[in-house]
């Protein structure tokens, strides 16, 4: 069996969701169990919905209703038929009617937009496209059998990031998938899950990646597959920067930094259940089923490249802080990293780097509040509108000699190195975001100047319509530049 994850943009229209169903014809021999996100942008629409109705705005909370659910229609009668369109669209009916009610509930009765709420209203969107897909799957003629993921994803009760219960999990799915798998294809929703209560919670945005791989090791899969809107893992996010290459295989810690550290074409947690199990992760374009994309998997090829990829945070705020007392600042950074948890802030990063710690917040956090002074500490400095570059690589294996080539190499921008100790096989600088794009470019020349052919490939352009980067070389640079890679990829070929 194989676990197929479909993302927001994998199965945004009627094409996307065709392209989906020929994908998963092509591996019908592997026994697919298929994991959907919400379709396209849906999960902002609903929480912009939920928002609406916590305002009182009545009519933009239906406005945004009747957008989604116009939608939603238009897209399940393109790809489904027959009576399986028509018990379609009466779920679905019977969706948009629950949201209405809740809209009124709220505008009308005054009831709290709770955090339990957003989950149950975000939970909407995952709940359709799952239909959606099993329906259309049926209708292109393969068997499938949708599954609620809200019965067999156990999480606790932190609604909007809740945490798997892994192990509960594990059983409900291994009971109820895998007799299934034989002639059907099973089909849940990511992202979502329950209490032991029947309590509706969501992972965290970009959770379907996680509920793809819980799956996949409850049910012991053979690979998860995770098909979204780039060639795979790219030496650099491309809407910062055009023109990366592509990782053929990373280690699973390798992937679990870079995801830790922005690279959000996996969610964060991703890893963890395929380790144990040492399941290989494969991320793959959905528009482009040709290329092989990346494997994550337990051990990888020597590299000549010490850095692999570089991972960004944008626009966060970073407190630099200096520790009062003689207390280890391990154990000052740790008990700080709990408090932020406990108040409901998860830092964005959290290292210490020769006695001083650094923590950082999205810009948008309410991190003034939290009592630093009580954990024992002298804030020191506040450094706001700050980003931080994250190089990640096996071949860095602690040593300075990355941190000191990073800075060298952005020698005109003002960037700090707040890790190395971290982690052994990353280094994080802060710069300031204003400079943030032309950092990653210096270093992205710096590290890939030279490329190991049997880890790297050259990634194409993006088709028009998928994700659409945000070029900082002129076309004629981007042009030279791609003759200059190829070159001296030929030279790095004769080398070897
Ligand atoms: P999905 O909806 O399929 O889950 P996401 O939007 O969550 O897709 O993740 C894919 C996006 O991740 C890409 O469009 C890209 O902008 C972003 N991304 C960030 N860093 C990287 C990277 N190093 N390699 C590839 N994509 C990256
Ligand atoms: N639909 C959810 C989100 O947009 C989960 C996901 O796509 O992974 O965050
Ligand atoms: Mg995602």
């Amino acid at each position: 069996m194989i676990v197929m994850k479909f993302g927001g943009t994998s199965v945004e229209s009627g094409d996307a969701i065709a392209r989906l169903v020929r994908t998963v014809r092509s591996q019908l021999a592997r026994r697919p169990v298929v994991v959907v996100s919400a379709l396209g942008k849906t999960t902002n629409r609903l929480l912009d919905f939920a928002e609406h109705a916590r305002r009182g705005e009545l009519y933009l909370g239906s406005k945004c209703l009747t957008e989604l659910q116009d939608h939603h229609f238009e897209v399940a009668g393109q790809v489904a038929n027959g009576e399986g369109l028509h018990q379609l669209e009466i779920s679905l009916q019977r969706s948009f009617r629950d949201l209405r009610v809740i809209l009124s509930e709220v505008v009308d009765e005054g009831r709290e937009v709770t955090l339990a709420l957003l989950d149950e209203i975000a939970s909407f969107g995952e709940r359709m496209s799952s239909e959606i897909v099993a329906a259309a799957l049926e209708s292109g003629g393969v068997p499938s059998v949708h599954l609620d993921a809200r019965q067999l994803i156990l999480t606790d009760d932190r609604h909007t990031h809740a945490s798997p219960l892994y192990w509960e999990s594990y059983a409900k799915l291994r009971r109820a998938i895998p007799h299934l798998c034989d002639g059907r294809v099973v089909v849940l929703g990511g992202f979502i899950g329950s209490t032991k209560d029947g309590v509706t919670t969501t992972l965290g945005r970009g959770g379907s990646d996680l509920t793809a791989s819980i799956v996949g090791a409850g049910i012991s899969a053979d690979e998860i597959q995770i098909w979204t809107d780039v060639d795979g893992m790219l030496t650099c996010d491309p809407c910062v920067l055009q023109g990366g290459y592509r990782l053929r295989s990373l280690s699973y810690q390798e992937a679990a930094a870079l995801a830790g550290a922005g690279a959000k074409v996996l969610h964060p947690d991703t890893v963890t259940p395929a380790i144990r199990q040492r399941i290989p992760l494969v991320i793959r374009n959905s528009r482009r089923p040709a290329v092989e994309g990346t494997r994550i998997v337990p051990t990888i090829p020597l590299c000549s490249n010490p850095v692999k990829a570089i991972a960004c945070k944008a626009d966060v705020t970073v407190l630099e802080i200096q520790p009062r007392d003689e207390r280890d600042p391990a154990e000052l950074a740790a008990a700080l990293g709990e408090m932020c948890e406990r108040y409901g802030m998860p830092a964005e990063f959290l290292c210490h780097n020769e006695g001083t710690i650094f923590l950082a917040f999205k810009s948008s956090t309410r991190y003034q509040n939290l009592p630093i002074e009580v954990a024992g500490c002298v804030e020191a400095r506040l450094h706001t509108q700050s980003s931080i570059l994250t190089l990640v690589g096996e071949g860095i294996d602690g040593s300075p000699e990355i941190a000191a080539r990073s800075l060298a190499a952005l020698k005109q921008i003002p960037a700090t190195v707040l890790s190395g100790c971290r982690s052994k096989l990353a280094v994080s600088l802060m710069v300031p975001t204003t400079e943030m794009r032309r950092s990653v470019e210096i270093l992205h020349r710096e590290f890939f100047q030279q490329i190991d052919p049997m880890v790297f490939a050259e990634s194409q352009d993006l088709e028009p319509g998928s994700a659409q980067p945000v070029s900082i070389l002129t076309e004629a640079g981007d042009r030279a530049a791609r003759t200059a890679r190829r070159f001296r990829s030929f030279r790095t070929v004769c080398q070897n």
